[in-house]
């Protein structure tokens, strides 16, 4: 595959990872991420499957060897797994990997499909085991109906990550039984600091921001952790608990740089190409797609020219207390 075009960037960094929202609805109204009202774009905006598929085939053409669908929820988005199954094509023929992020909610129904699609392993959102507090947490959710997810992905044989966003005060106290309970069921798990995204309100998030720092101090007082060289390109670290064998990833968005090693470019559902996370530039792929029906060529051009763009890094900081770099998009747009 020497020979196959290759995304690269100013900075140098190969650009081979793309993060696909395909749509900014959930069934999920999680505090961090969405209001409780939230107002959802018209379907017209949206990126039908039929145009995520040639945009991500036209993505892998020009190097893109990894593809994680994400939202909002991507599972009810509407014929999604019409896409997974059409997009699947190129897995072993350019494509190395094709995963997702989901809440874990409509697994029981998916799961089976997606292990068939290709998809080996997904990482599930899952902030609390507690019932009471999930419904705190997602407003909308239902703790056994993820937990039945979760096992349903399994059962397909697919491997299950558990992505937690620490929160101040309300899932502190669960984070020793949080990491047994994975360690039983053989997943590994990830911790994500809250990042000051949408506009629910910087201050809310100040309030529960846990630096992960604090919170592996935590770990090490019952287990032994060893540090994994392991680098993804993003912003998570990870350990390995010797006792359990299991792996622990730390996302610091606030903490630490990790621009330097960046190597991905993320999709919203209406085609926006966003360089880095933390800015506001983006490219319209959805015009380059919809003006050039049948003719890949100007969107190819649309995309390197929006790789040559990639700013070298990100701005958010929680430095002296204030949110800086606060990105006005929600979550659910850009994708997490
Ligand atoms: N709905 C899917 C899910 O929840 O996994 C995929 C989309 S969701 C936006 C992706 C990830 O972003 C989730 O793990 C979620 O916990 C995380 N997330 C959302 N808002 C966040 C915030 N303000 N800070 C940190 N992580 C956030
Ligand atoms: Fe929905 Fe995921 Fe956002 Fe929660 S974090 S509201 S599940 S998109």
């Amino acid at each position: 595959m020497t020979d196959m075009p290759q995304l690269i960037d100013p900075f140098d960094r190969t650009i081979n990872y793309l993060r696909v929202s395909v749509t900014d609805r959930c069934d999920f109204r999680c505090v961090y991420c969405m209001s409780e009202n939230m107002t959802f774009l018209p379907k017209k905006e949206l990126l039908t499957l039929e145009e995520l598929d040639r945009l991500c085939s036209v993505f892998i053409s020009q190097g893109i060897r990894k593809l994680r669908i994400t939202g909002g929820e991507p599972l009810v988005r509407r014929g999604i797994m019409d896409f997974f199954e059409s997009i699947s094509r190129h897995l072993g023929n350019g494509l190395n990997e094709l995963t997702l992020t989901t809440n874990g909610s409509q697994l029981t129904r998916f799961s089976d499909d997606l292990a068939r699609f290709g998809v080996k392993r997904v990482n599930i959102s899952l902030d609390t085991l507690d019932a009471q507090k999930f419904k705190d947490i997602t407003r909308w959710g239902h703790l056994t109906k993820v937990l039945d997810g979760i096992e349903a992905a399994q059962a397909a044989g697919i491997r299950v990550k558990i992505n937690m966003v620490a929160l101040k005060g309300t899932n502190e106290d669960e984070l020793e039984d949080v990491i047994r309970w994975c360690a039983e069921k053989d997943m590994d798990i990830t911790f994500i600091e809250v990042m000051p995204m949408g506009d629910m309100g910087g201050e809310d998030r100040l309030d529960q921001y846990w630096a992960l720092s604090d919170l592996r101090k935590r770990i090490e007082k019952t287990w032994a952790l060893t540090d994994i060289p392991e680098n993804t390109g993003g912003p998570a670290r990870y350990v390995r608990i010797s006792e359990t064998g299991q792996k622990i990833g730390f996302i610091t968005p606030m903490t630490h740089n990790f621009c330097e090693s960046c190597n991905r470019v993320r999709l919203t559902c209406t085609g926006q190409l966003f360089q880095c996370l933390g800015q506001e530039k983006e490219t319209d792929l959805r015009k380059s797609l919809r003006d050039n029906l049948g003719n890949d060529a100007p969107v190819v051009d649309a995309i390197r020219g929006a790789i040559a763009l990639k700013p070298k890094g990100h701005d958010f900081s929680y430095d002296r207390k204030e949110v800086a770099g606060e990105m006005s998009r929600h979550m659910s747009h850009t994708g997490g």
